[in-house]
């Protein structure tokens, strides 16, 4: 189901520009707007889903396959050998700004820890 006034729903629809890296009929892998690393791909189910805390057992299929993609996605985009990091942001807390589930790729250099 896509929602109407989603950012993410509507690039799914294509209804918004945006720079595929993958697509399917499950998900879709997209640049960030705003890279926060030399390679930083957002990764989500077409399907909207808010958050995490919205994650049905019925969602555990594509929950697990958005984190394959990112691994398909790092080795289609040469970070996957140096290494590479993987973030779910949920809610206020958790820094999520954009209501669609999403993984971000982030890559192209070292990261640090703990994240901020
Ligand atoms: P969040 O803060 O929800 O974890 O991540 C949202 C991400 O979406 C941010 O990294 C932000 O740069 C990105 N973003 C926001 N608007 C757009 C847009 O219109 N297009 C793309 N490709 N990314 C966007
Ligand atoms: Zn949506």
């Amino acid at each position: 189901m896509r929602e109407f006034d989603c950012l993410l729903c509507q690039i799914a629809l294509g209804d918004r520009p945006s720079q595929t890296v993958f697509k399917d009929d499950q998900v879709l892998a997209i640049r960030d707007i705003n890279p926060q690393a030399p390679t930083h791909v957002l990764i989500f189910p077409t399907d909207h889903m808010e958050s995490l805390n919205d994650a049905a057992h019925s969602d555990e299929a594509v929950l697990g396959k958005l984190l394959r993609i990112a691994a398909k996605v790092a080795n289609q985009l040469q970070i996957a050998e140096e290494g590479y990091r993987v973030v779910l942001n949920t809610g206020t807390h958790g820094g999520q700004t954009v209501p669609h589930i999403h993984l971000h790729l982030l890559g192209g250099r070292a990261m640090t820890w703990p994240p901020g």
